[in-house]
């Protein structure tokens, strides 16, 4: 409907540009047209889809200036919210809903790294995105190693919405063979352990320079781990609905 909008309101503004400027000069107006008729689908198709992100964002039921859900933007990220199950180290379900939330800067990071993993037929799998403060206070009653979880006074880049814990998946949504799971707490998880077979070290080595491309940067101790830390936002609380 927007396309036919879009080619609508161009064909009365050529309509009216010819009857409505008769003393124009009419070179000038032919090349206008011929112009406006290099408006073609390809920008057509961008200005549809810009359109139809704005609708998308403007029905969001978040604060879009200060948040962006990862789906509303790029829908074929896939997710595997591990707090959302009891898939993980606390076998508890720590968010009611399985949505990412990140701020802006840092899902449009994210966004282009899916992108171009895309042009070389792999995409992203997130497992963790935004985490509310209230959530990192559970995790560090826990486990309270920093090396693994942030000490909630601190903070983690989580609870900034800054970090993301993702993976690469193949074509067909299968992770590809990175050495270890989401959070495994060991040195075979560690970046700097290239004790590991040549696969897995490609395999993370394309995640990492992919990720940090975007400035979206690793960190020694886990190889899924990525974060933008210099954006300045604060800890949060905000918890999102389902
Ligand atoms: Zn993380």
């Amino acid at each position: 409907m927007r396309l036919i909008k879009f080619f609508t309101l161009l064909i009365c503004f050529s309509v009216f540009a010819c009857t409505g400027s008769k003393n124009t000069d009419d070179r000038i107006i032919i090349e206008e047209t011929q112009e406006d008729s290099r408006i073609t689908t390809e920008e057509a198709i961008e200005v549809h889809k810009e359109e139809t992100q704005r609708e998308l964002l403007s029905s969001a039921d978040y604060d879009t200036t200060l948040w962006t859900d990862i789906n509303r933007i790029q829908p074929d990220i896939l997710l595997d919210l591990r707090y959302a199950t009891t898939n993980n180290f606390l076998e508890k379900q720590l968010y009611e809903c399985a949505r990412c939330f990140l701020r802006p800067e840092t899902a449009k990071a994210l966004q282009k790294v899916h992108l171009e993993l895309r042009t070389k037929g792999y995409g992203l799998l997130v497992w963790d995105c935004y985490r509310p403060q209230s959530v990192q206070r559970k995790m560090w009653a826990v486990m309270p190693n920093p090396n693994y979880v942030a000490n909630p006074e601190r903070g983690s880049m989580h609870s900034r919405g800054v970090a993301v814990d993702a993976t690469i998946v193949d074509e067909a949504g299968i992770p590809l063979n990175m050495g270890t799971d989401f959070d495994y707490f060991g040195r075979a998880a560690h970046y700097d352990n290239r004790d590991l077979p040549e696969e897995v070290l490609q395999n993370r080595d394309l995640l990492r320079a992919t990720m940090e491309k975007y400035g979206l940067m690793g960190i020694r101790t886990e190889w899924w781990h990525f974060s933008m830390r210099d954006l300045g936002y604060p800890l949060d609380e905000m918890v999102w609905g389902c």
